[in-house]
């Protein structure tokens, strides 16, 4: 067994990444300033978007583009209840109706067919997320959205470096990114939007600074023009350069990182072919480069004789870390209470939510981190198997 815990996820975070952090703090400018402008300008680069606009999270970007893009009352917003709570969260506290899509089995992704079903004449906006850093089937979706007048906001939290058909997720439609810890790259906490859409964009800039007049210019020095008036109100969710430097420092590695976590999920995938019951996602058939921002496995209790719990438990008790992404957001307390009608209606999302484990996957794991994680697992299922067989006798 292992002697020290390994966890289902670890930034990635040099010295150099600190020292930079130093040379911010003694610069004499902490807050949004240059490294946020910088981290904008390399997300733009890198996803081939005209815009970026950085933020203090991905939630905060969902909260200022939903505003910027008028949801509120009565408005219906479609998209997975199997996604991060923090998407239908600012749906409901705009004042607007989240209508919840099941997804894909084995892959947890939305399809075309379920959200172009899901449309009404009250339908403002789809929100598809590409869920573990596989995309979406894109092509399919935005056709949709187009044919029915639907506006599209891709939830990218897991996608950044996530490429559909050659192309990179973010330059083609509004995308939001998320920077959290756990993420592919991070700020500390923050979050990046990429769009096409120069209204949005500037309004988004605004909204996200107490709704203060911003031009281009602004963008170029320390600070604001201290004139600058108020044109709507706004809130306060402007990225402080101290947390965006990481993030700058980050991106360079970003392929580096994905590559490792390729290699760590190719070694899952292979080993965990000889065991019964532990089933990973599958990977979508249209062209991709998938990001493996999470390895994700579902726990069939019929098939390996254990549930998730046990096994997750079995799990911490030989030192492995693990999560879940995602409990189903329908299920959870306050939408099972006031949002009755999706209990049971979601079989996909409902029969993943009670079997899924995410499992330990980070670049900086060995490949003997991976195969103790695969040996640690089998010894909790031959643990279940005994007991079972010793029950019969
Ligand atoms: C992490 C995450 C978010 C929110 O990002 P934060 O930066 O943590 O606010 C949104 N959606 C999904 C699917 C996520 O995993």
């Amino acid at each position: 067994m292992r002697s020290t815990f390994l966890p289902f996820c670890r930034p990635s975070i040099s010295e150099e990444d600190i020292a930079a952090i130093g040379d911010v703090l003694r610069s004499g400018w902490i807050t949004t300033g240059p490294k946020v402008v910088e981290l904008e300008d390399l997300v733009a680069a890198r996803t081939g978007a005209k815009h970026a606009i950085a933020a203090t999270s991905g939630t905060a970007l969902m909260h200022l583009t939903l505003q910027a893009m008028g949801i509120g009352a009565g408005d219906e917003v479609v998209g997975p209840s199997m996604t991060w709570v923090s998407t239908p969260n600012m749906v409901e506290l705009l004042g607007g109706r989240n209508i919840f899509v099941d997804v894909d089995r084995d892959t947890l992704l939305v399809t075309a067919d379920a959200i172009a079903a899901a449309i009404t004449p009250r339908t403002k906006l789809v929100i598809p997320v590409h869920y573990a850093g596989a995309p979406v089937d894109l092509d399919a979706i935005r056709a949709v959205c187009s044919a029915r007048g639907v506006a599209m906001l891709e939830d990218a939290a897991h996608a950044i470096g996530t490429q559909y058909k050659g192309r990179e997720i973010g330059g083609d439609d509004s995308a939001i990114f998320s920077l959290h810890p756990i993420k592919n790259i991070t700020s500390g906490e923050g979050g990046v939007l990429t769009t096409n859409d120069a209204e949005l964009a500037a309004r988004v800039r605004r909204l996200r600074f107490h709704g203060l007049a911003v031009d281009a210019n602004d963008r170029r020095q320390q600070g604001r023009s201290p004139q600058a008036e108020v044109q709507e109100p706004g809130f306060k969710q402007n990225l402080p350069d101290m947390n965006a430097i990481l993030a700058v420092r980050q991106m360079p590695r970003l392929d580096a990182f994905i590559a490792r976590r390729d290699a760590i999920v190719g070694i899952y995938r292979t080993r965990l072919a000889e065991v019964d019951g532990i089933v990973p996602l599958d990977d979508p058939v249209w062209s991709h480069k998938h990001a493996r921002h999470l390895f994700v496995v579902r726990v069939d209790e019929r098939a390996c004789g254990m549930d998730r719990v046990a096994v997750m438990d079995g799990l911490k008790t030989r030192n492995i870390g693990t999560g879940i992404h995602f409990l189903a957001a329908h299920g959870q307390k306050w939408y099972r209470e006031n949002r009755p009608e999706w209990v049971g209606n979601l079989p996909n999302t409902e029969w993943n939510s009670a079997r899924i484990c995410t499992l330990p996957c980070f670049p900086e794991m060995t490949e003997d981190d991976a195969c103790d994680v695969v040996d640690a697992i089998k010894e909790t299922l031959a643990g279940a198997r005994s007991t079972v067989a010793g029950g019969i006798r």
